[in-house]
């Protein structure tokens, strides 16, 4: 901790070139740390109501102001603002958020924005990584036939649950045909499947959440495509299925227009110019990515482009500072400005 501190002290040398006129924060999901046992391998994507807490009062303390998404929209037309501001984010649309966050941002009087892949409330996204950790947790032996190879996996402790799901991961990550990972799925779960899809669909905000969440002007509904696939590798059509798919069905439910959208994985590889492009194209104000920076003037060339902070387990105080000051962002995009690629 003490090199993180004295890094962030030095950080704000940083802050007038990569400190940019405020921030958007990214997150997932928000959980008590002991809500049940769980497998450590995935954990990157959550943080504990505690943890958001912290955060939000990270910027209390520092004067910032809490941001809509439509109040960054129009802070970026004007280019400039008289105080820094930030905005929360969630992708994907876990329950969780309706559970555990919510009602933090109601007792701060924090908007926040999520964006929701319609195949969650829809119920046709397969979060196998759930299902996985559920089924490595409730099982003390696994063995199953796969592509004519016998598995024996011995999963009794926790040591080697924490093993069994990182070798089935990896096992499901080889297979690269998306349409055969139900069948794969079904081999490895067996007569748990059906039971293990249920509650990992449970993980997921339904409609009537959905709905309710829109009614309050703390929250925006935004737009994360249909199915979460990295959009670089569709062509015109599917992007276009992916794209306007999700915010009609989103629409048809809620009965607002959405006007903001966050790339699924979001990095270079996944999203780029030409999805930029079609994204603003399509009449979105804004949209994010998860490439690492603070937000600058320059983006209001570039709405449909903007970068963001990742919030996870290892976000306290130091470290929002070496990633506010811009010191992080700094580092990882040697010493480049995101504004555009
Ligand atoms: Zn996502």
């Amino acid at each position: 901790m003490a090199p993180l501190i004295q890094a962030s002290g030095l950080s704000h040398l940083f802050r007038p070139f990569y400190g940019g006129m405020g921030h958007i924060l990214t997150f997932h999901r928000v959980i008590p740390p002991l809500a049940s046992p769980r497998i450590h391998n995935h954990q990157g994507l959550e943080v504990s109501p505690e943890h958001l807490e912290e955060v939000i009062r990270y910027f209390v303390k520092r004067d910032y102001q809490f941001f809509s998404l439509d109040q960054l929209q129009a802070a970026l037309d004007r280019g400039n603002v008289d105080q820094k501001f930030v905005v929360f984010t969630f992708d994907d649309g876990y329950q969780d958020v309706w559970q555990y966050a919510y009602p933090i941002f109601q007792q701060y009087k924090v908007p926040f924005a999520i964006y929701i892949a319609t195949n969650f409330p829809d119920h046709t996204a397969i979060l196998w990584w759930y299902m996985l950790e559920g089924f490595v947790l409730r099982k003390d032996h696994i063995s199953f036939c796969l592509s004519g190879k016998t598995y024996d996996i011995s999963c009794s402790n926790r040591e080697e649950k924490e093993a069994a799901f990182a070798n089935l991961r990896q096992i499901i990550l080889n297979e690269p045909d998306q349409l055969r990972l139900p069948g794969i799925l079904n081999t490895i779960f067996g007569d748990l499947y059906s039971a293990l899809m249920q509650d990992s669909q449970s993980l997921s905000l339904n409609w009537e959440q959905i709905r309710s969440l829109n009614q309050d002007p703390l929250v925006t509904i935004g737009a994360h495509t249909v199915n979460h696939y990295p959009l670089s590798q569709l062509d015109e059509s599917m992007l276009q299925e992916e794209v306007e798919g999700s915010r009609l069905r989103i629409e048809q439910e809620i009965q607002t227009p959405v006007r903001h959208f966050a790339y699924p994985f979001g990095k270079k590889g996944e999203a780029s110019r030409r999805e930029f492009e079609f994204v603003q194209r399509a009449g979105f104000l804004t949209a994010t990515t998860t490439r690492i920076g603070n937000i600058f003037p320059a983006h209001k060339d570039f709405p449909t482009a903007l970068p963001r902070i990742s919030i996870n387990e290892v976000s306290r105080s130091p470290v929002l500072t070496l990633q506010t000051t811009g010191l992080i962002p700094f580092v990882v995009n040697r010493g480049r400005r995101v504004i555009t690629d």
